[in-house]
């Protein structure tokens, strides 16, 4: 089978290798789809410290298995220990042991791979394999937005309106929240106009103004942390759901908003199976409404290519198919 697999900082070698052979408990995938993440970009970019060379990246993955003609899964790109306090407390996605599929594990930019069988789920019928790439990401929304404790009417800012903003946002609507969205390319955030007018979902007009209950941030900026926090209401929730590029500048001035006005800080990293779960019904719903977050779709040959661009994090997913 073909493979892409990561050889060194900036190094793709897109090579045959025999079909991986699933383990106990595991089933092999014939990749349908596969979305290049901007997460992907970094590993190609920068590496890793666990990040161990060769890899085969790609966690965002749609796919067919021998055993279930005609049907698409996806794939929650974990594989946790089941065990430890987090995973049986619902947290699997904060478990020690953790593997990452298209990290730890070779992922979905080849032909091929072997997931946990307690790993993959069906995609509902009516979901085609692109947007059924796109669940594990939305998953991660999902999540963020859970861990943001969104109630109906809450009032919320979205820092980003790439693909994770507009998927955050979709969350939150689901919610019942009222969301207002953000970002400075404003050729990119015209490109959601549509999607955001449909769902009344506000542009943010004045970025003095305040009062939101929970703000999120889909972009690693590091001043839309400081920014965010000044801008919510006494008693608001700010989610940290991006990493930071950098440390922000006056972090005291941020922790004695924390304290004045009782504001929280929370974090979100990854998903776990449930929220797939719930990803694969939000799809069902709106799905028909986020075809815009495919910009392309390209062969594995061309991935190499597309690196830079998805790592200027300029446009929407990129999408492997057709291998
Ligand atoms: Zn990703
Ligand atoms: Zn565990």
């Amino acid at each position: 089978m073909k493979a892409l697999t990561l050889t060194g900082r900036e190094k793709f070698e897109c090579v045959e290798r025999p079909t991986p052979v699933p383990a106990e408990n595991e089933v092999a995938v014939r990749v349908v789809a596969a979305a290049v993440c901007r997460t992907d970009a970094k590993m190609w970019r920068s590496g890793h410290r666990n990040l161990v060379l060769p890899r085969v990246p790609g966690h965002e993955i749609c796919g067919a298995i021998n055993e279930a003609p005609g049907r698409l899964f996806t794939v929650w790109p974990g594989k946790a220990c089941g065990a430890c306090e987090a995973c049986r407390s619902g947290r699997e996605n904060l478990c020690p042991a953790m593997q990452i599929t298209g990290f730890h594990r070779d992922g979905g930019f080849a032909e091929f791979l072997t997931v946990p069988r307690s790993s993959l789920l069906e995609v509902p019928e009516g979901i085609g394999a692109p947007m059924a790439a796109l669940t594990e990401p939305l998953a991660c929304a999902v999540h963020g937005i859970r861990q943001s404790c969104i109630r109906r009417a809450d009032r919320v800012l979205i820092y980003g309106a790439g693909t994770l903003g507009v998927l955050l946002a979709v969350a939150a609507i689901n919610r019942g929240a009222s969301v207002v969205m953000t970002d400075p390319d404003a050729d990119k955030f015209a490109r959601s106009a549509a999607f955001r007018s449909r769902y009344a979902i506000g542009a943010d007009a004045d970025p003095s103004s305040g009062g939101f209950d929970i703000v999120l941030n889909a972009t690693s900026s590091a001043e839309t942390l400081a920014s965010g926090i000044r801008r919510l209401a006494p008693g608001g929730r700010f989610c940290l759901f991006s990493g930071l590029g950098e440390t922000p500048e006056n972090p005291g001035v941020i922790f004695s908003e924390l304290h004045y006005r009782e504001l929280e800080l929370v974090g979100s990293y990854g998903c776990t199976r449930q929220d797939m779960r719930d990803a694969l019904r939000l799809l069902v719903r709106y799905g028909h409404d986020l075809g815009f977050l495919v910009e392309r779709t390209v062969s594995l040959d061309q991935v190499p290519a597309i690196m830079q661009e998805v790592l200027a994090g300029k446009g929407f997913r990129q999408l492997i198919v057709g291998n």
